[in-house]
């Protein structure tokens, strides 16, 4: 029986926990002694529990994170009935900062904060030897422990009982809190043949070249991370061609600034495009407003769908990104994503955030504008939450910042957000997700703001090439200026509307915010609900408000909604109230390329559930 067990709730099967392979890669001696243990969110606690305690453990090692930490708190307390002298020891991101009065920390007997992968391993190590038992003076062991600081100031001395948090330092002797050093990368053993075949057959595969941020947003923990440090890049691209040739296909690189090191940036694509194969993915986070003549190049000769880019924006407003202290240049920004969307096969998933200080629904719907008439695939419309550590909470009095109080401490309200409008912006990001990144209605959802109808009538079936970015192969089309005139009742610059009260001042364009908005608004009165939502609802629901709530002609927008159904092959015809249903027609091609990025590119998906739920 293991005497270590490292365990931590995965938000969703496919994601294999990175966290727990680098402390198991790093336990050195002890590794014979220890096993991972991965569950879901979605298992009981108590079932949970059954599987950790069925190893019999001494110690259990938790990765706690904003995702898991109420259902990990419960697992720990049933832990702690059970078996009370059974070690707990924390980390991640969840409990490395502002400690005081969390839950699962009074219930654990130790918080590793920051980056754990060595320090667990010596913490470990003196448990174990010294068994859990207090020690004389209470400071031998804690003198063991290699660089130990000073507890963290909200953490107590021995014996001492915090009055509010009830933290009390255990009898170990070692300290409750303890902050790890930064690790030097060199140093560290790598995890990744800690991937088990069925890992890489099936789930998703994390790696990272670099550790750290060199930006500021306040919003972000990676902020916190200075100074940026890399891998040694001939051993991490070695392990890289392990994992190929163990038939890893879907690469998740967690580096939050992939393209801040140029010779770095180049030496990764290179590897992989060297040796690419039919099949492969990867991903990578980059900062937008950087993309060098060379690895533009680079770039373009991938395949499409084959590299995904996570760009983060998350405002559009100057004064917006002076509050939080992020830096972007806008216009280099745009030249960018213009070349990504133009001239390369890459799926570019933009991220926005609602809720930032100084930011009202006009300012993050201009934004939004924007940021469609640039053309990424996806745009993730996120829901700005405060994370510990953060420094956003500097802005809490002058804007008005209420967050909720539980995980993930989204922010309900703002100064320039009410708490109804948040709620509004909360739907809109889910069925912006179900109706645009879901890459499931490509050709009709240009429609909500007009463009798509008029093409459908012109005789093309849509072409679109993104949200809403007609494919007339005029650029002026792509900055939202080439719109063709709007349905008489679509929802121009002049108009308030009326559910919203939003005016926009760009007038004679249609808003794809302000319709999707009003579409939102409209499908959860209908609807009321976000989750659970078959595909043909949606279907039927883009209908109705397009044929009821803006007149469209319902031919036209039948077939655009009969053109999105067949792309997806082996599914019964789309059945839409009162019209006749047309039969799917296409035919299954062979691709490869991940599903939802294969939607965007307007390819057949292959072999996919018809009774799709959303
Ligand atoms: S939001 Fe992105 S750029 Fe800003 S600190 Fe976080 S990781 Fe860095």
């Amino acid at each position: 029986m293991p005497d270590i067990v490292l365990a931590t709730l995965n938000a969703k099967y496919i994601h294999a926990s990175f966290g727990l392979r680098y402390l198991m890669a790093n336990l050195g001696g002890l590794r014979g002694r220890a096993c991972m243990a991965e569950f879901h969110i979605n298992q009981t606690p108590l079932e949970i529990t059954e599987a950790i305690l069925l190893h019999e453990p001494r110690i259990v090692g938790f990765g706690v994170y904003i995702w898991n930490v109420e259902q990990t708190t419960e697992v720990v307390a049933l832990l702690k009935r059970i078996r009370p002298e059974l070690i707990i020891i924390l980390g991640g991101p969840e409990v490395s900062y502002e400690t005081d009065g969390q839950e699962i920390v009074a219930l654990a007997d130790h918080v590793i904060t920051g980056e754990a992968d060595v320090k667990f391993a010596e913490v470990c190590a003196l448990l174990l030897d010294t068994g859990n038992r207090k020690p004389d003076t209470g400071k031998e062991e804690a003198a063991h422990l290699s660089e130990i600081r000073e507890p963290h100031s909200d953490s107590r001395g021995k014996d001492e009982a915090a009055p509010l948090s009830g933290i009390r330092y255990p009898k170990s002797g070692i300290p409750k809190i303890l902050p790890a050093e930064l690790p030097a990368l060199t140093q560290l053993a790598s995890p990744y043949d800690f991937y088990t075949d069925e890992d890489l057959a099936h789930r998703v595969v994390y790696v990272e070249a670099s550790r750290g941020c060199p930006f500021t947003c306040e919003f972000c923990l990676s902020s916190l991370d200075v100074p940026v440090r890399a891998f040694p890049l001939d051993a991490f691209l070695s392990a890289m061609q392990r994992l190929l040739e163990r038939g890893a296909t879907q690469f998740k690189f967690v580096d939050r600034t992939f393209n801040l090191h140029l010779p770095t940036s180049m030496g990764i694509l290179q590897f992989f495009l060297d040796r690419w194969r039919d099949g492969l993915f990867l991903h990578f986070e980059m900062i937008p407003d950087r993309l060098p003549e060379q690895l533009r190049a680079l770039i373009k000769k991938f395949p499409p769908g084959a590299v995904q880019f996570e760009v983060g924006i998350q405002t559009f407003d100057d004064a917006t990104s002076k509050n939080i202290s992020r830096r972007q240049n806008l216009e280099r920004l745009a030249d960018n994503l213009r070349f990504l969307r133009e001239e390369t096969g890459v799926h570019v998933h933009a991220d926005l955030i609602v809720g930032l200080p100084g930011e009202g629904m006009e300012c993050f719907g201009r934004g939004f504008d924007r940021l469609v008439a640039l053309g990424p695939q996806e745009i993730q419309v996120g829901i700005l939450k405060r994370l510990r550590g953060t420094p956003i909470i500097r802005h809490d009095a002058e804007f008005a910042m209420r967050y909720a109080p539980h995980p993930p401490y989204e922010i309900l309200a703002t100064r320039d957000i009410t708490f109804p409008d948040m709620q509004r912006m909360r739907r809109f990001a889910r069925y912006w997700d179900i109706v645009a990144n879901s890459g499931q209605f490509t050709t009709t959802l240009p429609m909500l703001w007009d463009t798509g109808y008029r093409k459908a009538d012109t005789g093309k079936d849509g072409g679109e090439t993104g949200f809403g970015i007609p494919d007339t192969g005029k650029k002026e089309a792509a900055h939202l200026s080439g719109i063709h005139e709007p349905l008489s009742n679509s929802h121009t610059a002049d108009e308030v509307f009326p559910l919203s009260g939003i005016r926009y001042p760009l007038s004679g364009i249609a808003s794809p915010f302000a319709s999707f908005l009003r579409f939102s608004d409209w499908l959860h009165a209908t609807l009321r609900r976000t989750h659970q939502i078959a595909l043909q609802s949606v279907a039927q629901g883009l209908f109705d408000f397009l044929t009821g709530e803006n007149g469209a002609d319902r031919a036209t927008v039948a077939a655009a909604l009969q053109a999105d159904w067949n792309r997806t092959p082996g599914r019964e015809a789309l059945q839409l109230r009162g019209m006749p249903a047309a039969p799917a027609h296409l035919k299954p091609a062979a691709i490869r390329t991940a599903r939802r990025q294969a939607r965007h590119t307007q390819l057949p998906v292959r072999g996919e559930d018809k009774t799709v739920t959303l």
